[in-house]
């Protein structure tokens, strides 16, 4: 490294935080405008921490200690008007490794309680999206499982009324009617889908049904004029007997349209 001379020992004792005055004042203009210096400044500060640490924690590399050992105990030279310094090294060097020690330790006691505090906040913070990832999972899977037992609840004042549900594919000409709460039929009689074309024309037949024990119907792909747009759908029921290509019978239940 090539250090100006002059400056070795000022910048070891500026790395140390105890040099003063005008030395200061000087090596302090100097470092503004040379990198060199301020490169060896910052690996002396380096080791003075390794150095203050050496007392409790793990011992620095042995290069470490050397090189600052070295630039400490440098003479000064080649300026010969220069008096050499009544200064005591090794007084100054103990009571500088002494405070920057506590300077360390007491900053590295700072450093590791706030990480701690972040590790806790950031722990604390996975655990509740997890939680929350988790509860999400489950309301997936009760609704989308094969097995789920699917209930609907009514107003118990209320007798079940009927609901009927059209899942309608026109560009595939596909239709599913699933209905629930039917009333049973009379032997004479059937319920009858109708689809209302978007374009105003007469209602078309979508499949006869009669309900099961419970209520229930489906009407699976009817016989259908291909790509009619649907507006409303529509349940009469009709006499069995028919015919059954117009509703003749009482509406049940349509869609709103
Ligand atoms: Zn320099």
């Amino acid at each position: 490294m090539s250090v100006h001379e002059q400056y070795a020992d000022d910048l070891a004792l500026h790395a140390l935080n105890v040099l003063e005055g005008d030395a200061r004042v000087s090596l302090e203009k100097h470092l503004e405008t040379c990198s060199a210096c301020r490169q060896e400044l910052e690996l002396l500060r380096g080791d003075t921490a390794l150095l203050a640490l050496s007392t409790t924690g793990p011992k620095p590399p042995q290069r470490s200690r050397q090189r600052l050992l070295e630039a400490i105990v440098k003479e000064p030279r080649g300026l010969g008007a220069k008096p050499v310094r009544s200064f005591n090294w090794w007084a100054a060097f103990g009571w500088a490794a002494a405070v920057g020690m506590l300077v360390v330790v007491i900053q590295l006691r700072r450093e590791n309680s706030t990480l701690r505090e972040g590790m806790s906040e950031l722990g604390s913070m996975i655990g509740k999206q997890t939680i929350e990832l988790e509860n999400a999972r489950r309301v997936a899977d009760t609704i989308t499982a094969s097995d789920a037992m699917r209930v609907e609840l009514v107003s118990v004042k209320t007798p079940p009324v009927p609901r009927g549900k059209a899942f309608y594919l026109r560009n595939r000409t596909s239709l599913v009617f699933v209905a629930s709460n039917l009333a049973p039929l009379a032997p004479d009689k059937i319920y009858e889908l109708w689809l209302f074309p978007k374009s105003g024309g007469p209602p078309i037949a979508a499949g006869l049904f009669k309900p099961d024990a419970n209520g229930s119907a489906t009407v699976v792909n009817p016989p259908l004029p291909a790509g009619v747009e649907a507006k409303a759908f529509a349940v009469t029921l009709e006499p069995e007997s028919g015919p059954h290509d117009t509703p003749r019978g009482t509406a049940v239940m349509a869609s709103g349209a």
